[in-house]
């Protein structure tokens, strides 16, 4: 026997729909490319969304077809990602910091038909344009873009489709070997986004004002523009302006109540806003995730500002969002100093994700907060297959392999020790790479560590600490190391630190392990 309740696909059309109807008044504002400020409301962006779709169709864009942007976080990109969606197509966001040759690998693989473009990327595109073959338009987000908008009437009746169709394409960074395609449907995407909007996520509501840090083409903001369409939030969007005076000033300005990014965003910012002794008048939490949040990032922003840390796990195959540090009620009566240390995990599942860690033969590990293994995930939001089938089956099981080493506690919160590709096996052990990175960072002359194993005739592997100073500040080796004296276990103590200017990062503004292990690839221990 069936259920009686209606029939109804979950589109992401329903959520623009939804806040022009209940939200019609509430803000989306906007610093553009060119630095002015730009203003409307959700019931503007949902009828320019309506002209772009039947613009959409006059360009001879059809049901599936991929639609790529390079573009910043900006009310007209917010308008392409419902126009494409909303009629049907796939929004393809590309990552403008990935190499050229990486964007005509997937631009070609996901055979774009129309590239809208914020015009920073004018220089980018010009090269582009004699690769990719499937491209039939080009449209500048600038006036040529508000003209194709304004040619077309506002009237169009968003279509109704299997909610397991296909919405967005996102390609993953790709670290070794081609970028692979993850596909999100409708279904999962408004799913995710009712998910991450809930109290012990990322906690979203009428009542805020959020402004996603994260960029629109590093998995979709995080989902932050269909989640914040849902709740009705008024939204900030900041293009490239991501220094901290610039950030600082939109907080403040737009009385932002919330927002969202990789911790080497709010590495500026704080750095910033301490150089300029300023406050936060109206900001109350910030999502800090894509690499560990230090410890020492936590306390600046709860303990100097009075900013709330929901220090979020996730990755491109799930949509992202899989677990949230929040507290259970047991934790209240925890000392601030528990609290925070608690915060230094990734946190607790949200619904619709179920995980588990397995050791190399793929059976369960213990949750008791020690045994660490390979996590595995499953759920609505998580991919089942890469776009076109790239790497055959990633699944194992009916799971799919994280690629991260992770514990979890007895309370079910997860804390992640490593990539598995980055873990320092020394003398059978394991050791984290990522306690060893948050422990320098805590250090008041060190600006971002890294630390990767080097080869050792006796342990296999041996931990380094490759570290760029702050500005104007000073540190010996030794005083690092004895730094980590009380901290760690004895064998876990690293054994040499080079100092460098700066490191490298992946397009998403991670530390890239790999092209750091390249680099430091004629070292050797004791040479110097
Ligand atoms: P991406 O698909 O580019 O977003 O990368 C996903 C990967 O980033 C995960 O598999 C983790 O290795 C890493 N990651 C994301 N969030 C965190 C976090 N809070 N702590 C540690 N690693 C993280």
């Amino acid at each position: 026997m069936l259920g009686l309740m209606m029939d109804m696909p979950l589109l992401v059309s329903q959520l623009i729909r939804h806040a022009d109807r209940h939200h019609g008044a509430t803000e989306i504002v906007s610093k553009t490319v060119e630095g002015t400020i730009h203003r409307y409301t959700y019931r503007d962006a949902h009828k320019r969304a309506r002209q772009l779709a039947n613009a959409l169709k006059r360009l001879g864009v059809g049901p599936q077809d991929r639609v790529a942007t390079l573009a910043w976080n900006g009310h007209r990109h917010f308008e392409i990602y419902y126009a494409v969606a909303g009629s049907g197509a796939v929004i393809h966001t590309i990552n403008p910091r990935l190499f050229p040759d990486q964007i005509n690998y997937i631009g070609n693989h996901a055979e774009d038909k129309v590239v809208f473009y914020d015009t920073t990327f004018a220089p980018l595109i010009d090269k582009l344009k004699s690769q990719l073959k499937s491209v039939k338009h080009w449209v500048p987000m600038n006036d040529e873009y508000d003209r194709l908008l304004d040619a077309q009437s506002d009237d169009f009746e968003w279509p109704s489709f299997d909610e397991n169709t296909a919405v967005c394409l996102c390609y993953t960074s790709g670290t070794t070997g081609n970028p692979k395609g993850a596909l999100y449907s409708h279904r999962s995407t408004i799913i995710h986004a009712y998910a991450s909007a809930l109290p012990d996520a990322i906690n979203l509501s009428a009542r805020d004002v959020i402004l996603p840090v994260v960029p629109m083409f590093h998995v979709n903001a995080w989902g932050l523009p269909y989640a914040c369409a849902l709740v009705g939030a008024k939204l900030v969007f900041p293009a490239q302006h991501l220094d901290g005076k610039s950030l600082h000033e939109l907080f403040e300005s737009e009385e932002v109540t919330m927002s969202a990014g990789v911790p080497t965003v709010w590495l500026g910012l704080l750095n910033y806003m301490k150089e300029k002794k300023l406050r936060f008048t109206t900001l109350k939490r910030v999502v800090i995730g894509g690499s560990a949040c230090p410890p020492a990032m936590i306390r600046a922003f709860q303990e100097e500002y009075g900013v709330e840390v929901l220090h979020a796990w996730g990755m491109t195959e799930m949509s992202p969002l899989g677990t949230v540090t929040t507290f259970k009620a047991k934790h209240r009566k925890w000392s601030a100093e528990e609290r925070t240390r608690l915060q230094n995990k990734q946190g607790r599942v949200l619904f619709g994700v179920d995980l588990r860690i397995v050791d190399e033969n793929g059976r369960d590990l213990p949750w008791d907060g020690k045994a660490f293994g390979d996590l595995q995930v499953r759920g609505p939001w998580v991919i089942k297959s890469y776009f076109k089938a790239e790497g055959g089956d990633p699944l194992k099981d009916g799971w799919f392999p994280t690629g991260d080493v992770c514990t979890i506690d007895a309370d079910g919160y997860i804390q992640v020790t490593d990539r598995s590709k980055d873990v320092i096996k020394s003398g059978g052990e394991w050791i984290s790479s990522i306690d060893l990175e948050n422990i320098a960072v805590a250090h008041p002359a060190i600006a971002e560590a890294a630390v990767i194993g080097v080869k050792h005739p006796k342990w296999d592997e041996r931990p380094i600490i490759v570290a760029v100073k702050k500005p104007g500040q000073e540190v010996s080796k030794d005083d690092l190391l004895r730094f980590y004296e009380g901290k760690i276990a004895k064998w876990w103590m690293p054994d040499d630190v080079v100092f460098v200017k700066e490191l490298p990062h992946t397009a998403t503004g991670k530390l890239s392990k790999l092209t750091l292990r390249q680099q430091m690839k004629d070292y050797k221990l004791g040479a110097g």
